[in-house]
């Protein structure tokens, strides 16, 4: 189940949005030295250029373009094949977060837009 508060649990399970990519956050306030790690992670062969970054006033994210191998596609809907399974990380099943937004759920509840 979802247990965010921030989405209505009948609309969940169908866009499949927050699992094809994941996202590592980093503050703006890391040693410069660290932040330069970002551009490393860039260049490794593997990713090329499915990392892209996401920078807000506070943060810099890494988005990181590979899907979830737990989503399952069928007729345009997504879900997740392991959804009522123990195994589905405790942190999908709170998201979105308080901080989300629509770019990251398009059904978060109006009020957190
Ligand atoms: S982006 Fe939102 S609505 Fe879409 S699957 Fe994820 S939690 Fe559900
Ligand atoms: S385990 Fe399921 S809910 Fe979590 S990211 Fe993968 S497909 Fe999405």
């Amino acid at each position: 189940m979802n247990r965010s508060p921030f989405i209505d649990p009948e609309l969940c399970r169908s866009c499949g949005a927050c699992c094809k990519t994941f996202e590592i956050e980093y503050a703006r306030s890391m040693d410069p030295i660290d932040l330069s790690e970002i551009d490393r992670l860039r260049a490794l062969a593997e990713f090329g250029d499915r990392i892209t970054t996401r920078e807000d006033g506070e943060t810099i994210s890494l988005v990181i373009d590979i899907p979830c191998r737990h989503l399952v596609e069928e007729a345009g809907r997504y879900s997740c094949r392991v959804y009522d399974d123990p195994c589905r990380p405790l942190m999908c099943e709170h998201f979105p977060y308080g901080a989300s937004s629509l770019a990251d759920c398009p059904h978060m509840r109006r009020r957190h837009q």
